[in-house]
């Protein structure tokens, strides 16, 4: 409990006190009007301050509004004949109580957004003259090599150079089961040493490593509001002018007519109270954040309420094949040079590929598994969706897929086996082919299928790779549609079909590890990027980043988003009904003061118990 919270139950029950002792005190007329005031002051001076200062703003109708000029009215009604003064404390300390409330469940689901917040690292350990110092992970630059012990934070991104361990990354990928890393792995930041001693090479500086990512993504998460939180921030700008006047007019027109202007006034007030449309403009908000933090539970970083929205509509999943569905990392199969020998082939292939962050390129690299004399290359070019160019000892060297090397008109002939290859050229004549394969990941198949049970009607794949490897993999996974052979610009021009044909209300969202795909991910309606294994510009493009890269996630997030909307649904129709029906009922004298005060503060705590339900989406 905080201090502002502590100090708020004591007023309560301070208040709580007096009032119990004024109402046994059988005063009568002024005194008994002086006895309720302390214990209306200790309980609501705040309220009555805020609504003061607020109106000296220009802020005139809000909830503290509503509520002083209740209990004020309330207490004046006193003058005319029964005095109110026991029901005005009552609503006010009812009204405190559920702000109570509601401050500690918006702590509470801050906090376990917070417990992935608690990913930031608070010192870097470098050497300094042969000894370890504690220093800011922000001072540590690129190329730097810092020590993690046991049970420290991976502060900075960077490659292990001595020392095996155990990782834990379930703060950051909601897995729980933890890596083991060895030299030459890469570690992100966030993570938790758990056993060995590691020296690391620092890759990225802090601004630019995973924890600021990703803290970056959870702090400005609140500000993209889903359009249910836009609704209930405009409705409730009209709503409490339109209330207040209905209770003036109820106040003022119908004792015109019939008289009694005490039990009148006494109905406006009852109004007001009823009205106050706290519940929603809580729990609505409240009920994002929880799904948004139980989703970021499960490695699942959503970028704002909005796409929730978004994802609980998807009709249409179209995934990226490479790194989204296999895991990106090739095999070498076969080695078919036409001069040279096997390992010259691919020393070229390998040199001309040396500055290619693509998974090709890497398991190229692994496999050469050498040194690289990278002072051979110059002028790289990325060809994207095609392979490299680059001068190696002065000759120019392609290498890449058949669009390339008909692209620079070389005769080239296909493999007998299946599978991605690569083909090199050297000054435009044609030197031979590296046939590498990948793996379908794991969860995939169960990716695909989840994804139906969840409501969507089409799955389609769209890849850069060979006819043959594209389709043996779609059929594998069960997917309804493939494209293959696609260049980046290929892929944005499908999705702007497929967003043609579907229906109205269904989106589509592109699932890519962002290696050049990066246009479509914002073209269509909500981008899902490959966090670990992704590009920067890939999780900056998207709305939704995996952590752990498993398209099965993606299920995840979408009944994740389902159930976060029916909650928000559920809110908006019990807090409207409960206080429609209390609204409706006051004209004809049907309902009190005690009702009224139900009717706000109650529906208000119940909907935020149900909004805190959002936050325990991902616990399972
Ligand atoms: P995907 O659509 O499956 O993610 P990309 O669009 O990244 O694939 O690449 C499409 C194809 O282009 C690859 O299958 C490969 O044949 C070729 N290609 C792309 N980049 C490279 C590279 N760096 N080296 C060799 N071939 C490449
Ligand atoms: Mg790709």
């Amino acid at each position: 409990m905080t201090r502002k919270q502590k100090k708020i139950l004591i007023r309560i029950a301070v208040s709580a006190v007096l009032l119990i002792g004024a109402v046994l005190i059988p005063y009568e007329g002024v005194w008994r009007f002086l006895l309720f005031l302390p214990a209306y002051f200790v309980i609501g001076w705040d309220v009555l301050w805020k609504a003061l200062r607020n109106i000296a703003h220009g802020q005139v109708f809000d909830e503290n509004f509503l509520m002083a000029l209740a209990t004020m009215g309330a207490f004046c009604t006193g003058f005319f004949g029964e005095g109110e003064y026991p029901e005005a404390v009552f609503v006010m300390l009812f009204y405190q109580v559920g702000e109570l409330f509601q401050s500690y469940a918006v702590g509470k689901s801050r906090k376990s957004i917070s417990a992935l917040m608690d990913i930031r690292p608070d010192y870097a350990n470098v050497e300094q003259d042969g000894q370890l110092v504690q220093v800011d992970p922000e001072e540590v630059a690129v190329g730097d090599v810092i020590t993690i012990k046991a049970g420290e934070k991976v502060p900075l991104d960077g490659v292990v150079l001595d020392g095996t361990s155990m990782v834990n990354t379930s703060a950051l990928t909601g897995e729980s089961v933890p890596r083991q890393v060895q030299p030459g792995d890469d570690v992100i930041s966030g993570c938790v040493n758990q056993n060995g001693l590691l020296r690391v090479r620092v890759t990225k500086a802090f601004g630019e490593s995973t924890v600021s990512k990703i803290l970056d993504l959870v702090e400005n998460a609140s500000s993209k509001k889903a359009r249910a939180e836009n609704f209930i921030t405009r409705f409730a700008r009209y709503y409490t002018p339109a209330v207040v006047l209905c209770a003036v007019a109820l106040a003022v027109i119908p004792p015109l007519f019939v008289g009694g202007w005490a039990g009148w006034v006494e109905k406006a007030l009852i109004f007001l109270v009823v009205s106050c449309p706290c519940a929603l403009v809580i729990s609505v908000p409240l009920s994002f954040f929880g799904g948004i933090g139980g989703a970021s539970r499960q490695g699942i970083l959503v970028k704002g309420g909005n796409y929730l929205e978004v994802l609980a509509d998807t009709e249409i999943v179209v995934f990226d094949k490479t790194g989204t569905l296999t895991e990106g990392v090739f095999n070498v199969t076969a080695i078919h040079p036409e001069a040279y020998s096997e390992s010259g082939l691919l020393e070229l292939a390998v040199l001309a590929e040396s500055y290619s962050d693509h998974p090709i390129s890497r398991s190229l690299k692994e496999a050469y598994g050498k040194e690289l004399d990278t002072a051979r290359v110059a002028q790289v070019e990325e060809l994207s969706g095609r392979g490299v160019r680059a001068q190696i000892d002065g000759k120019t060297v392609c290498a890449g897929n058949d669009k390339l090397m008909e692209e620079i008109g070389v005769k080239w002939h296909p493999c007998h086996r299946v599978g991605t290859t690569v083909h090199v050229a050297v000054d435009g004549v044609y030197i031979g082919h590296i046939v590498i394969s990948d793996q379908v990941k794991e969860d995939a198949k169960a990716a695909v299928s989840a994804l139906k049970a969840q409501g969507v009607k089409k799955t389609v794949m769209l890849t850069g790779d060979a006819k043959a490897v594209g389709e043996s993999v779609a059929k594998d996974l069960g997917l309804d549609e493939v494209y293959t052979q696609l260049l980046p610009a290929d892929k944005v021009e499908k999705v702007e079909g497929l967003l043609r044909e579907k229906s109205g209300k269904g989106k589509l969202a592109f699932v890519g590890d962002g290696i050049n795909d990066a246009p479509v991910l914002s073209r269509a309606d909500i981008g899902i990027a490959m966090g670990a294994l992704g590009s920067d510009a890939a999780i900056e493009a998207a709305d939704i980043v995996l952590m752990d890269d498993k398209p099965s996630k993606i299920a995840k997030a979408m009944e994740i988003s389902k159930r976060t909307l029916r909650i928000v649904r559920q809110n908006i129709v019990f807090a409207l009904g409960v206080k429609l029906l209390v609204l409706v009922l006051t004209p004809f004298g049907l309902s009190n003061m005690w009702e009224a005060v139900f009717a706000d503060v109650g529906v208000t705590v119940i909907a935020i118990i149900n909004a805190s339900r959002a936050l325990q989406v991902g616990k399972k």
